[in-house]
């Protein structure tokens, strides 16, 4: 999806200097790092999300946006005047980033049937699970009528549902409305969330800790809103570095807040049980925003707040 910033993947305060030796030879990041720099020189607050936005994609969704999103903006408003037959929610959307199921939450079209589906197409959908795993447990050479696996696949197609229930959840709906103006902007660390999440490569767990820094612009998320929002992301199909990356923005988005750290440490069962068989490696990513890019002191503080580099 986004093109990457240039310090995302960082994985230590000891890999920094490198890596920005690194960009700097590089023709296009170091055109990027021209623009990072200029909007550091500012103050916190509006400017850092011109820095961040050119981190993802899609274009800001806030009216609050900087002046150099305004025909998106514009855009944006007349699809709203085109929806006026629904204007009240349609506005209520348009405000909050956080409303925005398709930015905030990217559901495809299947997880939107999913989503709103009757409970007859419910029973339809475990069904039509339950007849995969069977034909699963043939190919592997099992008997699906022996008495251990005769509730299996019922068993599996409800816990595969269970395993991907983030797609039925949405950032706005988790933090509702537990964003509170405290004037407040030391940093804000929670750290060692577990995460239990699916490789969508080979279906497989990787499970591991996150550990959630931001440093607030004036407005604090309530505390339990950031493990739950680890939590949902987690609970998709999903690969270590975009979770590392949804979560990061999620909170970005929701919050506006000075920066945001975001950093998972997990193990992956397709390299565990399978593959190059480390059992003990520890994959680490990490996604730095706003003053967390900026700032190596920034930076540095959140690493030793979460003491990532103890081994
Ligand atoms: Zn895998």
């Amino acid at each position: 999806m986004a093109p990457q910033s240039p310090t995302e993947g960082r994985d230590s305060p000891g890999s920094s200097a490198s890596e920005k030796k690194r960009k700097n030879n590089n023709g296009s990041s170091s055109s990027k790092k021209r623009a990072y720099g200029e909007a550091s020189g500012l103050p916190n607050g509006a400017k850092s999300h011109v820095v961040r936005r050119s981190s993802i994609s899609k274009p800001g969704r806030d009216q609050r946006d900087e002046p150099v999103f305004k025909h998106k903006k514009r855009k944006r408003r007349d699809d709203r005047d085109r929806d006026s037959g629904n204007a009240t929610t349609s506005v209520s959307r348009q405000d909050s980033p956080a409303i925005d199921f398709d930015g905030l939450s990217r559901p495809s079209v299947g997880t939107r049937q999913r989503l709103e589906e009757t409970e007859e197409e419910k029973a339809a959908r475990l069904d039509r699970m339950k007849g995969a795993v069977k034909t699963l447990l043939e190919c592997v050479g099992e008997d699906p009528n022996r008495e251990g696996l005769l509730a299996t696949p019922e068993r599996y197609a409800k816990a595969m549902m269970f395993f991907t229930q983030g797609y039925e959840q949405n950032v706005f709906d988790i933090v509702n409305g537990a964003i509170f103006q405290e004037g407040h902007s030391e940093m804000v660390v929670v750290k060692n969330i577990d995460v239990f999440s699916l490789c969508e490569h080979h279906l497989v767990p990787f499970t591991g800790k996150v550990h959630i820094g931001y440093i607030p612009n004036n407005a604090v998320i309530g505390i339990s809103k950031l493990p739950r929002i680890a939590d949902m992301f987690s609970r998709r199909l999903q690969i270590q570095e975009r979770l590392t990356k949804d979560i990061a923005n999620a909170i970005f988005d929701v919050l506006r807040p000075q920066g945001v750290a975001v950093v998972i440490e997990s193990s992956h069962l397709c390299m565990v049980m399978r593959g190059v068989q480390k059992t003990s490696s520890t994959t680490i990513t990490s996604c730095m925003l706003g003053c967390f890019e900026r700032r190596e002191k920034t930076r540095n503080e959140f690493l030793s707040l979460i003491n990532v580099n103890r081994h």
